[in-house]
């Protein structure tokens, strides 16, 4: 890869608003970390529980995961699993939006854990 290109790819993962969170670099209300994920509290919340659930390592959507991340994604579901048993959600929706036209506006995959009232479908 040229080294132009390569310098592109380091400067997005800098900028990357969610790899900052991870880094430390811009405050969240972090309620869970581990090696693989972070899990912090949404800064608009669209529900009474709204968490975004994060891998640390950067990927730009779930389409920019590979075969090799299959234990990550895994992981991420798993821990939305604890946080909703640790808080006792009866119920709760785990959705990622997928590209612009799917509503994603930050390039890293994230999970909305959305629980606390009604939820209706299709979801718009
Ligand atoms: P999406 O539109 O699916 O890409 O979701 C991005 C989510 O990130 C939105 O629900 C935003 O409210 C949320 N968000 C953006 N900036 C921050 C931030 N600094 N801390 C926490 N959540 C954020
Ligand atoms: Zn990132």
């Amino acid at each position: 890869m040229p080294v132009g290109a390569q310098k592109a790819i380091i400067d997005a993962l800098q900028e990357c608003l969610f790899c900052r969170i991870v880094r430390r670099e811009i405050p969240a209300q972090i309620v869970h970390e581990d090696e693989q994920a972070l899990v912090f509290k949404d800064i608009t919340p669209q529900a009474p529980t709204h968490l975004l659930v994060i891998p640390k390592k950067h990927l730009g959507s779930l389409s920019a995961s590979t075969d090799g991340d299959a234990l990550l994604l895994g992981h991420l579901q798993r821990v939305a699993c604890w946080i909703a048993e640790s808080v006792k959600l009866s119920s709760f929706r785990l959705v990622t939006n997928n590209g612009k036209g799917a509503g994603q506006s930050v390039d890293h995959l994230h999970y909305h854990l959305l629980a606390g009232r009604p939820m209706s479908w299709p979801p718009g």
